[in-house]
């Protein structure tokens, strides 16, 4: 064991409790207790007492309002870079996740240009990303119709895994596929052992409710102004994109999965009425997990005001009573994780002037607020630290083939922590924000918990609002087949 250059250490740790890393049975016990953690190289080697501090040795602690907790791992984050660096970069997007304890990032495969769907298109990514990353950085790769033959290429180069949308993504560059060009790719994806996220939306149950709203508005009206008075009113979006579009969708991913054997992933899950169908089918012992976001598990339709487009995205925010069936999910283990889905856009594309839900962009910023969200909704709910730990580190980790090397304080994980101070209380103001757009719905809200300082791989990279100078992070080219590697 390499003597440690570092100890980092608090009278409250959330440490991993099984010393086995490659246990398979999770979620695994978390205790908080005073510890000391040896860190060497940016490796925690040893895990002490508090009072275990090598003779000679840099220390650095937490105080008594602080928990040191891991690095959060955010596994569905759009950059937009290049192409669209004015929506959100690497530097801005990364220096927002550090300032929220995420040390680690995967990077949608979409909204830059040009997408991850090549190798090319990967290489793009890369060297826009180069020395511009605050906190370590990995890349889905994405199914498009026709590309099954870069994917054994992206899957080499190191992509975490493959994203598809079964409707129009929003930007023509990353068109959706059909059951019939899922079929083709399918195969390649299980031959190679790679992971399929879904954004599980049907078009089918979508163009039904449109084709029905929009007569139903010519019946009432007759007038284009009211009609986009109507286009302003939350409802009105959210009867455009109905549950039944989830609903089926996840229906159709549960058959592909039977068939194929592939790895599924739902991404962003909002229907309530979908849950009893993931529950069966996980029992069932399909490969299949899901997540949802913390916009879904923090807000209600029934809330959101009129012409209010910062809380538009897709699949919509739903009903109040929907929202606690999604945390009854989580707490049963039949939604396995919660990440942002930070998808932001300049805020033109927001068309705050005129608040049309049906044309505004859809996507919600996010990734400096999830862990204060989800505390403060969680803790209100009687949910603890340990589930919190799980749905925004661990699990998360797992997702990505990224555990026992991220998203925990365990011996032979990177140093990746952060000092959070449960307690403490803070408004959320654009100032506060490092996202490059700081348009968000969480705007005004008071939210629990306070990141204090984080670090990555043993470096202080956040400390009481300033980000350190130096972009540190890795990108990781992890791949799923062996250990992760990762390049500088
Ligand atoms: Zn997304």
């Amino acid at each position: 064991m390499p003597a440690a250059d570092l100890v980092i250490r608090g009278p409250r740790v959330a440490l991993s409790e099984s010393a086995n890393l490659s246990s398979s049975s999770y979620p695994l016990p978390e205790s908080i207790r005073p510890a000391s953690i040896h860190i060497a190289n940016g490796l925690i080697v040893a895990i002490g007492d508090y009072d275990e501090v090598p003779i000679g040795c840099a220390v650095e602690a937490a105080s008594a309002s602080e928990i040191i907790i891991p690095g959060l791992v955010d596994t569905h984050v759009h950059i937009n870079e290049p192409g669209r660096t004015d929506w959100e970069g690497f530097a801005s997007a990364t220096r927002a996740a550090a300032a929220g304890g995420v040390t680690t990032l995967i990077d949608m495969p979409l909204n830059s240009i040009p997408p991850t769907t090549t190798v090319a298109g990967l290489e793009a990514k890369l060297a826009a990303a180069a020395g511009q990353c605050f906190v370590d950085v990995g890349f889905w790769g994405g199914v498009v119709p026709g590309n099954t033959h870069e994917l054994a290429g992206l899957s080499a180069a190191g992509v975490v895994g493959f994203k598809c949308f079964l409707i129009h993504s929003g930007v023509d560059e990353f068109p959706n596929v059909t059951e019939s060009e899922l079929r083709l790719a399918m195969p390649e994806l299980t031959r190679l052992g790679a992971l399929l996220i879904v954004h599980a939306e049907l078009p089918g149950p979508i163009s039904k409710a449109g084709a029905l709203a929009c007569h139903t508005a010519l019946i009432e009206t007759g007038m284009v102004r009211q009609e986009d008075a109507r286009a302003a009113v939350y409802q009105t979006f959210l009867d455009s994109r109905p549950r039944a579009a989830e609903n089926e969708a996840v229906e159709l991913m549960i058959k592909l999965a039977g068939e194929f054997g592939t790895r599924i992933h739902i991404v962003h899950h909002s229907s309530a009425d979908a849950l009893p169908l993931l529950r069966e089918a996980k029992a069932s012992g399909l490969k299949l997990t899901a997540e949802t976001c913390p916009h879904y598990l923090y807000f209600a339709a029934e809330d959101i005001p009129d012409g209010a487009t910062e809380f538009k995205c897709c699949p919509p925010i739903r009903e109040r009573e929907n929202r606690e069936k999604l945390w009854d999910a989580l707490e049963s283990g039949i939604i396995d994780l919660v990440v942002s889905d930070h998808s932001p856009c300049t805020e033109k594309l927001k068309l705050k002037e005129s608040g049309n839900f049906l044309e505004a962009w859809g996507g919600i910023a996010s990734l400096q607020l999830r862990l204060p969200v989800m505390w403060t909704a969680a803790k209100a709910r009687g949910f603890k630290l340990e589930n919190l730990i799980e749905w925004l580190c661990r699990a998360p980790a797992r997702q990505v083939g990224l555990q026992g090397r991220k998203g925990q304080i365990a011996v032979g994980c990177d140093a990746d922590l952060v000092f959070w101070n449960p307690d403490e209380q803070f408004r959320v103001a654009p100032e506060l924000l490092h996202h490059r757009n700081k348009l968000t719905p969480y705007r005004g809200e008071l939210l629990q918990g306070t990141v204090e300082k984080t670090f990555l791989r043993g470096r202080k990279i956040y400390d009481g609002g300033e980000i350190s100078r130096s972009p540190e992070g890795r990108l990781l080219l992890t791949g799923f087949h062996s250990h992760p590697v990762s390049t500088g």
